[in-house]
């Protein structure tokens, strides 16, 4: 529902705002957050400016107070996810600072249990469902692929090479060929295997956490300065006409966003940082052009905005997650943050 309903006046772009509790052994809490509205209200304070002075208000379509669970957050996305179904394609990104729980929203905390499931896991989950549900009229097939973009470069999360496990699925070209429409295939060449369940999609994910991982021997945290995608593509065919559609589904968990001080990082860092920055600005110009219902989108300007293309703009349908860490010594972050997503909504 809030999806449709400012569909006519915004386009297809919406932002959700989520505040992260405080985390045990945190120390004493000291928020920036004052006040979170149930009209996607929310507002901060500036730490050194108490008073009037230090307060700003931002308005999103929708803000999760800290307490808000996984599946809370689920049920208000359900009707994105499930258009995928219908032949839309959906891209959901979660940005914010390294800490801000873009990786909690988008996948769960580590080991999570299914109460603790992200969105990729739900999403996967009740695609499946009601997929069954429409088995005697519709015929769906569903496959994923997961890629990481590190320093303008995309990786292949489920290839063999650098996997420590056996895949249990072989690699099946011509299914892909069959199952995917031109423009919904935007990494033709990275590995995509068909899943039919959940446990499926969990095995997957796992391999792929795995090359995250073993790809970052010498760097620590990489997964906090490269974006990952997860990619569901969806081919239906209806039994009856015999006419197929299709559709896809992006989740991303973009790298962080903080800023690094460039008279302190040197090298690869420095490199890394560059990267980072131009390919969050190059979706905020690409959100921001389609917002503003610009003749040119900007798409071409990073990788991670080409890979998203048929995703972003036309009929596809937008939700960025912008995550708060609600700690002071964060606020200058996430008034950073904040006015991206301003910019953007
Ligand atoms: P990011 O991916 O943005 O770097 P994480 O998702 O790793 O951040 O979150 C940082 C820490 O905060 C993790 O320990 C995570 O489990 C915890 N966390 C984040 N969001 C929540 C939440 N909504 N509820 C409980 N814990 C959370
Ligand atoms: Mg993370």
């Amino acid at each position: 529902k809030l999806f449709n309903e400012l569909q006519e006046l915004k386009g297809n772009i919406r932002v959700f705002c989520r505040v992260r509790p405080f985390l045990p052994g945190q120390g004493a809490p000291n928020t920036v957050v004052e006040y979170v509205g149930e009209d996607g209200e929310l507002v901060v304070t500036n730490p050194t400016k108490p008073g009037k002075d230090g307060l700003r208000q931002f308005r999103f379509n929708k803000v999760y107070n800290p307490n808000a669970t996984q599946a809370e957050v689920f049920s208000d996305i359900k009707p994105l996810v499930r258009s995928v179904l219908d032949g839309y394609n959906v891209c959901i990104f979660a940005y914010g600072q390294t800490g801000s729980g873009k990786t909690y929203t988008m996948s769960g905390p580590d080991g999570s249990s299914e109460e603790d499931w992200g969105v990729n896991y739900r999403a996967l989950n009740d695609l499946f469902k009601i997929s069954q549900s429409r088995k005697g009229n519709i015929n769906y097939e569903v496959g994923v692929q997961m890629v990481e973009i590190y320093n303008e470069q995309v990786l292949d999360l489920l290839t063999e090479d650098n996997s420590q496990k056996k895949y249990p699925y072989h690699y099946l070209n011509s299914w892909i060929l069959s199952t995917t429409s031109q423009n919904g295939l935007a990494v033709p060449d990275a590995s995509m295997y068909p899943v039919t369940s959940t446990s499926d999609v969990i095995t997957l994910m796992e391999i792929g956490l795995q090359n995250r991982a073993v790809g970052a021997t010498a760097l620590n945290e990489r997964s906090s300065r490269s974006h990952s995608i997860v990619t569901v593509h969806v081919r239906g065919k209806d039994l009856k006409t015999g006419s197929v559609l299709y559709g896809n589904l992006h989740l991303v968990d973009l790298a962080g966003s903080e800023r690094v001080d460039r008279s302190e990082v040197t090298g690869d860092r420095l490199r890394e940082a560059q990267h980072i920055n131009k390919s969050l600005s190059s979706l905020g110009d690409v959100i921001f052009s389609l917002a503003s219902k610009s003749s040119h989108i900007p798409y071409r300007n990073s990788k991670l905005t080409q890979i998203l293309q048929s995703s972003l703009g036309g009929r596809a349908k937008t939700l960025m997650f912008v995550q708060l860490n609600p700690d002071a010594t964060s606020y200058s972050e996430s008034m950073s943050t904040l006015k991206f997503a301003e910019r953007v909504s």
